[in-house]
């Protein structure tokens, strides 16, 4: 799939909606629209880059970014103190729909290992 039919970069680029929870040049974080828990955001490079298989050292700073960004969004969000999951699904049996890499926040409950 190329960039121009990809919905997580038609979400970055604002056209297509989405509930945006922060956005800076970098990425944009929004709500699931099928949320897996009580608090369930994206973290979505600008970028398109389509999974984290195929980023490279030229990501690095990026990949760090989205994280860090991830962390200070689960203390806004208030689920820092009990805990969270940062996840990002790689591939077909990852569980990967969307091929534009992203990360998973997932908060609110408490999370079950190992995942299904
Ligand atoms: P993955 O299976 O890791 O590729 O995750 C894709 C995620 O994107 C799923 O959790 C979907 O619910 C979510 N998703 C798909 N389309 C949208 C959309 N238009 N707005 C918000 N989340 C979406
Ligand atoms: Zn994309």
């Amino acid at each position: 799939m190329s960039a121009a039919d990809c919905i997580f970069c038609k979400i970055a680029a604002q056209e297509i909606p989405a509930k945006i929870v922060y956005q800076d040049d970098e990425l944009i974080a929004i709500e699931d629209i099928n949320p897996a828990a009580p608090i369930h955001i994206l973290l979505i490079p600008r970028k398109h880059i389509p999974s984290l298989d195929q980023a490279g050292l030229e990501d690095a700073s990026l990949l760090g970014h989205l994280q860090l960004t991830a962390a200070r969004i689960a203390n806004e969000q208030g689920i820092a103190t009990r805990g969270y999951r940062l996840v990002n699904n790689c591939g077909e049996w990852g569980g990967q729909l969307v091929m534009h890499v992203h990360y998973h926040l997932l908060g609110g409950r408490d999370l079950k290992w190992p995942p299904g």
